[in-house]
């Protein structure tokens, strides 16, 4: 199957309007969960298309397009913008600011390319609805927030999406990454990590520096913990299995002669495999306890920063996706990848209702940026930004349209 004719003119017609939108949504980005004026212009934008769109979570936004009998899919798009300072030299660059939950003010950018992705969905939508003739049954476009922070996925399934919409029989989503423009990537199965972070208080007793005696020295101590953490993957899980444990951040003390009362860590996890990841936590969680006993500590804090659930691609339905694009795109431009060790929350949306999810990436760069001598920057970098626009935007439109039309075109 490839787009028929008018489909494929309805693209190359709105993609003016599609980097337009693009270099809007790229100059004012939000951060997690606060996409207050994203949603505002993602509503809006449906709206103008005659669509009713719902709140859901909060800044998460659902247009529900029905067009006759026929199969339910969704389309996910996530909508929220990182903190970092851009540097990427375009003249619609970011001069956003935002205020993290702890209160530190920071510049923010679109920094994982999700303007890329508000912009696919909503032309996505403008497609369809100006060709419904090419179409009979129901796409639900769901534009999430906070996928950064892995909490959008989760509060839109908690304010009763599913509850409330029609339920789909797949689930569709993608990320621009530093690929090839043009060029779409997927994995069947396994796509992306489970990742899970935590923070640790390490508690000690505070004392003068030149009275250890006296002391419980939380530095010492989560130094140690530090490099047993080491031993987790090395010496724990089995070398058929993968996991990654990286010790992100260590914090503690003001003065170099007083023993301070506490330090603090944080960790991220990264599995692919349900059991290697209660493995992974249960060790870390022993691991943590059992230093603090060697050292006579108290019993150190352990609090969950985020996790983010499995993204598995139903591998026939990641079979079908791959021959409808091949038809489309070409097969020199369609990619199959093994997983990655980035993690995602889409897989949320499909797992709660047990339907399947195809997930897939989408390239930025030209040629010249990828062949260059220097690798091009990649997603949360401030240098990250598809320096070709348009054959990105509708690279991802058409994907999306392919796969969506694989379902519900006539
Ligand atoms: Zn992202
Ligand atoms: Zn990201």
């Amino acid at each position: 199957m490839s787009l028929n004719t008018e489909i494929a003119t309805a693209i190359t017609d709105t993609l003016a309007e599609a980097v337009a939108d693009y270099e809007d949504f790229h100059r004012s980005p939000e951060l997690s969960m606060q996409e207050i004026e994203t949603a505002k212009a993602i509503a809006d934008e449906l709206e103008a298309l005659g669509l009713v769109p719902q709140a859901f979570g909060g800044t998460g936004v659902v247009a529900v397009i029905e067009n006759g009998e026929g199969p339910v899919v969704a389309y996910r798009a996530d909508t929220d913008g990182l903190p970092i300072a851009e540097d990427t030299g375009l003249p619609y660059s970011s001069t956003a600011e935002g205020v993290l939950p702890d209160g530190t003010r920071t510049p923010v950018m679109h920094g994982c390319g999700h303007d890329t992705h508000i912009t696919v969905g909503l032309h996505l939508a403008r497609v369809l609805t100006a060709h419904r003739e090419a179409w009979s049954g129901t796409v639900v476009l769901l534009f999430q927030p906070g996928e950064e922070t892995a909490a959008g996925a989760k509060a839109m399934l908690e304010d009763g999406l599913w509850e409330t919409v029609a339920t789909p029989e797949v689930v569709y989503g993608q990320h621009v990454w530093p690929g090839r423009a043009g060029d779409i990537y997927v994995s069947s199965g396994t796509a992306m990590a489970m990742s899970d972070s935590l923070r640790v208080t390490v508690r000690g007793r505070q004392a003068h520096g030149s009275q250890p005696e006296n002391a419980i020295d939380p530095i010492v101590l989560g130094a140690f913990m530090i490099t047993r953490l080491q031993t987790v993957v090395s010496r724990e899980i089995s070398g058929r299995d993968a996991a990654v444990v990286t010790v992100g951040t260590f914090h503690g003390g003001l003065k170099e002669n007083i023993i301070p009362e506490t330090a603090e860590f944080t960790l991220n996890i990264r599995t692919f495999d349900e059991d290697v990841r209660a493995t992974v936590l249960d060790r870390v969680r022993r691991i943590i306890a059992a230093e603090a006993q060697a050292s006579g500590a108290p019993e150190p804090i352990i609090e969950e920063m985020h996790s983010f659930p499995r993204c598995f691609n139903d591998p026939d339905a990641t079979a079908a996706f791959v021959s409808a694009t091949e038809a489309e795109l070409g097969s020199a431009h369609v990619h199959v990848v093994p997983a990655v060790t980035g993690s995602e929350d889409v897989g949320a949306f499909a797992d709660a209702i047990g339907v399947p999810l195809v997930y897939w990436f989408f390239g930025g760069y030209s040629p010249a940026a990828l062949d260059g001598d220097e690798p091009p920057a990649g997603n949360h970098s401030p240098h990250f930004a598809p320096d070709d626009v348009p054959t990105t935007l509708e690279t991802g439109l058409r994907a999306a349209l392919t796969a969506v039309l694989s379902r519900v075109g006539k």
